[in-house]
This record gives structure tokens, sequence and C-alpha cells, in this order.
């Protein structure tokens, strides 16, 4: 098994639970091995760190599989499947739908597993994993008894890795298109077409978290892809539900939701690109008691984030311009790199320019079924902040 050994200096973030080593805080790599293979790391003193898969065409080196010396094996990948399934069942009260292996955060590199209902989709984004996909397979066959596993990757990230793009059946031939419950809604989901891999299951305990503030009143949810917050908020007792999106297909599965709910009659689904909408609501001076706005990462890397800045500021400025005193905001981002203090701060200079002041009511991050891991920001990628203008 080749050796690689950290520069100086460099052991710290490994040891406080950082799973990725970037090619220049190496100092060298000892023996042959090929992309994908499991190597020891050791820090610069020649000290035991643990092991991970190498893959030298990544900006990251290595990612970490364990601080253990202990073998790298079907057995390994098996313990750390049913740890990660175990740790679902014991927190969620149901398991209908859920992120059943969040990479990295199950000490899992590269790997994601989503169940919804009796169907297992999964994404491989790191060539190490990549060459344990059939194992995988097999281990969550017998772990979870799926109808049926779907694979996507069909995902841009994979060229980092060197690997290509593609998708389709794993195990078993099975209609795509699913319903799932939750949060005590149907929602229809389609595993092979559906955006990522179908349904964004991150915000499963924001959509609830929108209830209360939803009753009675009159919501814009931005963003809604097939309706999660529109649909709990009309399903929190809200008046009138306005949600919009620009993808006609995410449109018409939501429609499809709102109507097997029994909410069509209140929540009205629009086509468009939200920063339009938001413009001509304004002028329109349409008011609201909530606004929910959930946008894609706007900052898919550092160098992206001024640009976001500017358009996450611009969406929020023109939702408090739209909300009375008393009404709430409810603002997202699943961008790592719009880090939560850097959010904050965004929706403050927009309170500031909206000359509107603010309460922040809850602050919320991604469901518990993608755990954060300290030592691991990367992991806590999803802020959804609720504030009361006063
Ligand atoms: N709120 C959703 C998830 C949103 S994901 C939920 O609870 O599941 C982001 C959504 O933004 C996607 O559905 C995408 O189609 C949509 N989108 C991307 N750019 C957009 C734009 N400029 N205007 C409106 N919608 C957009």
């Amino acid at each position: 098994m080749a050796v690689v050994q950290l520069a100086r200096g460099r052991h710290r973030r490994v040891q406080e639970g950082h799973p990725w080593i970037f090619q220049g805080e190496v100092e060298e790599v000892r023996g042959e091995f090929a992309p994908g293979d499991i190597v020891t790391v050791v820090d610069f003193r020649g000290r035991f760190l643990g092991k991970g898969y190498i893959n030298p065409a990544s900006q990251i080196l290595v990612r970490m599989l364990t601080d253990r010396d202990e073998p790298v094996d079907r057995d390994f990948f098996r313990r750390r499947l049913e740890r990660a399934w175990a740790y679902r069942q014991r927190l969620l009260p149901d398991t209908g739908a859920c992120r059943v292996v969040f990479g990295e955060a199950d000490f899992l590199p590269g790997l994601i597993v989503d169940k919804f209902s009796d169907v297992l989709v999964v994404q491989t984004l790191a060539l190490g994993i990549d060459r344990w996909l059939p194992d995988i397979v097999e281990i969550l066959d017998n772990l979870l008894h799926p109808r049926g596993i779907y694979e996507r990757n069909d995902v841009p990230v994979r060229r980092l890795e060197g690997l290509t793009e593609r998708k389709g059946y794993l195990r078993g031939e099975f209609d795509p298109r699913l319903t799932i419950v939750e949060n005590g809604l149907e929602i229809a989901v389609d595993v092979a077409e559906g955006q990522k891999t179908g349904y964004f299951l991150d915000q499963r305990e924001n959509r609830r978290a929108v209830r209360p503030y939803a009753k009675g009143g009159r919501v814009l949810d931005c963003f809604c892809n097939v309706g999660g917050f529109a649909l709990n908020a009309a399903a929190g007792g809200a008046r009138e539900v306005i949600a919009v999106d620009s993808s006609e297909e995410a449109l018409e599965a939501a429609r499809l939701n709102a109507e097997r709910n029994g909410l069509s009659d209140r929540v009205r689904f629009q086509a468009g690109n939200a920063f339009d909408v938001l413009r001509q609501m304004e002028a329109n001076q349409e008011r609201f008691d909530v606004i929910v706005l959930d946008p894609p990462a706007f900052a898919k890397n550092k160098a992206a984030l001024e640009g976001a800045v500017r358009g996450y500021k611009e969406i929020n400025l023109r939702a408090m311009r739209m909300l009375p005193e008393g009404g709430f905001l409810v603002t997202c981002s699943c961008s790592y790199h719009m880090t939560p203090d850097i959010f904050k701060a965004v929706v403050a200079d927009a309170a500031r320019d909206s000359h509107r002041r603010l309460r922040l009511v809850e602050e919320r991050a991604q469901a518990v079924d993608h755990p954060i891991v300290v030592g691991y920001p990367e992991s806590h990628y999803l802020k959804c902040l609720i504030y009361e203008l006063i």
C-alpha cells in the first residue's frame, strides 16, 4: 500500500476530522498505486493518521475513510453503511424518504444514497468510491431490501474526479415516478428525471417549520421546485400561496402534488425567473405575510461568491419590500461558500438598503439525515433563516 506523507504542520486539520487532503499539502507519495486505491496517510514525522482513497486527477488528492489502522474491504463498507442506516432509523420518525448516506459526513466520502419510498438512488462522486459501487449496491440490497436501485451519476462534479456521467438502473426495473410521504403530504418524485436525486430531502424539517408562520396568511414561495414549501404553507393553513419556479417540469409536478393533497384551491404556481417575478410583484405593490426564498446554489465555488452575494442581496431586498411589519422572511442558501456569517451579513445589508429592521427568529440548517461534522465545515451547507420584519 502506498504511503502519503503530509508536509510539515499539515496534519492538524486531518486530525481534527477534516476528510480531505489537497495536492499542495503533501510532502511525498511513496510506493505504487493506481488511482482510486486505498493509501496510508502519515504526518511529516511518519506517524499514522489514517487511510483513504487517492486520486491524483483531483484537487482533493486523498479522501480519508478512517483514522484507524484497519483493513478497508467489503466488510468495512458494510459496517459503515449499517451505521449510517441505523442512525436514520434511530433519529427519523419516518424513514420513508430520507438520505441514507451523506458522503463524508457518514465517513463514506463521495457516496450519496437517498431513499424514496422503497427505491434507492445512488451517486458516487469520487473515483475511490466509484470503484466500490458493485459492492455498495449488493450491501444496500441486503441491508434495506429495496424494490430497486437507481444510479444518478449524471452530475458534472464527477468530471473533477476524471469520471464520466451516467445514469440508469443498478438493481431491478421500475417506474422511476414514485410517491413519497413527507410531513404528511404526498409528493410525486421522479428519480430518473427530477433535479439532483429526484427531490431535495434536506429541507424537510424547514418546510414543516414554515407552517405556523403561514397560518392564515398570504405566502410567496420562490424557487419552489415541486412545491415543498408551498404545500407545507398551505397545509399549515395559509389563505393563499403563490409559488414560482423557472422549470416547467418542476411546476407540472408541483401542480399534481397540490391536487393530490387537496390544496389546489389555495396554491397557484407561476413559471418564471424569480428575479423578474420579484421585481414585477414589487412594482405591482404586492404584499405577502410570508416569503420563502430557496434559490439554487449561486456560489458553486469561492470565485463565484461575489456574484452570488449580489444575487442573494437582490432577492432578499425585494422580498423585504413586500413584507409588512410582522411579516416573515424565510431565506435559504445551499452554498457552502456562503457561510452563515456572510449570509447573515447579506441579509442585514438588504435590510439596511430597504430601511427595514429584522428579528432573527430561527436559525436552521439541513435535516438530521444530512449531519454536520465538527472539523469539516463543508458539511454545513444549508442555511435556513427565519426573520420577522419589525
Ligand atoms: N424549494 C425547493 C427547492 C429549490 S431548488 C424545495 O423545497 O424542494 C432550486 C429551484 O430553483 C429549482 O427548482 C430550479 O428549477 C429553480 N430555479 C433556478 N433558477 C431559477 C430562477 N432564476 N428563477 C426561478 N427558479 C429558478
